[in-house]
């Protein structure tokens, strides 16, 4: 490990709500690791429930786990990469050898670890990844590929609801996520995609990237008139309905959207004590499936062909850059909603 410095500077939780931007060694490399020089690591919601210690975070924590940078240094096993390559990393380590890791279900592993969330992530000038996990770029900006990590999880997404030849498709929600799965459904069977979402900043940016087919702007004050006149304008209703608020109300409604044999997607992030009331006989008579999907594995050979290639457009859904030192700033913005998505870059 020549030319590297000895410490970095990183940005490190003790426990919730207590951080500070530390110079701590570099991170030490297994046999089979990459060591990335960070050049760009993404913010999410998630990281503000790390901060509010409402997630599965192990303390002490450098967070970040939407890591893209350049090869600094390799284990003694690594083969494929060189130094000076543009990489980003897939964050999930899986065990291998539990219940679900033996039946292939690896997205549901037991001892499912994360970097920025239970282990060390990008939130520093280095971090360390195994060469598994870390994957080339070539187009994509630093910036647009921190985007890799939660279009991955809409990829898997897009392989769990399989749509079918010439699908409509409905998606509440306009987030970061929810951009990417317009996208590809548009890409893979969807004839008709239809975003509805508040005015605002996303709904601008999704028509700008061209993320659906029609936009419904909803009033944020009263929707129920624009609602109607949406199961109005659609008497069959869709083939999948995606939720991608988080909100439970909307969700509860959106099965009202489906149209028989359909699909409905439940993809927002929901406060645990969040509950819903389905009419089971619809679900019966009309043969809805419903289906979650959260997160992702070995999805990122997949996601970096559709953005890297430009296919799928990422471009301005990370509006707001930050240094790490400006991380009290972030978080603000993340709250505020001025972020559509933030991400953390380095010189
Ligand atoms: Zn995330
Ligand atoms: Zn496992």
């Amino acid at each position: 490990m020549s030319g590297l410095p000895a410490t970095m500077k990183a940005l490190r939780y003790d426990k919730p709500k207590s951080y500070a931007v530390v110079e701590v060694p570099l991170p030490k490399l297994r046999e089979n690791d990459v060591l990335i020089k960070v050049k760009a690591c993404g913010v999410c919601g998630t990281d503000l429930h790390i901060h509010d210690g409402e997630f599965i975070a192990k303390f002490p924590l450098i967070p970040g786990h939407e890591t893209v940078g350049v090869v600094a240094a390799i284990g003694p096993a690594v083969k494929d990469f060189t130094i000076g390559d543009r990489v980003c990393a897939d964050n999930s380590e899986l065990c291998g050898e539990c219940f679900y890791c033996r039946r292939g279900q690896t997205l549901l592993c037991e001892h499912f670890e994360a970097h920025g969330v239970t282990m060390d992530g990008g939130f520093a000038e280095y971090c360390a990844y195994p060469a598994g996990k870390v994957f080339k770029i070539h187009n994509l900006s630093d910036v647009d590929a921190t985007l890799l990590e939660p279009a991955s999880c809409a990829c898997h997404g897009l392989e769990k609801i399989a749509p079918k030849l010439g699908s409509t498709v409905l998606m509440f929600g306009a987030g970061p996520t929810g951009l990417c799965l317009a996208q590809l459904l548009k890409h893979n069977g969807g004839s008709h995609v239809v975003i509805a979402a508040p005015g605002g900043l996303k709904l601008e940016l999704a028509k700008k990237l061209g993320a659906a087919d029609e936009y419904v702007e909803l009033s944020r004050s009263n929707p129920e008139a624009q609602f109607q006149a949406l199961k109005d304008a659609n008497p069959y209703g869709f083939d999948i309905v995606v939720e991608a608020t988080g909100s439970a109300k909307i969700l509860e409604d959106s099965i009202h959207y489906v149209r028989r044999g359909g699909k409905l997607v439940v993809y927002g992030v929901y406060s645990d004590s969040a509950r819903v009331t389905w009419p089971p006989s619809k679900i019966f008579g009309d043969e809805i499936t419903i289906l979650g999907s959260f997160s992702e594995t070995h999805m990122f050979p997949a996601t970096i062909g559709y953005l890297d290639s430009g296919k799928v457009k990422v471009e301005g859904i990370v509006n707001k850059t930050y240094k790490l030192e400006q991380w009290g700033e972030c978080l603000e913005a993340m709250r505020n909603k001025t972020a559509i998505k933030a991400a953390i870059v380095f010189d």
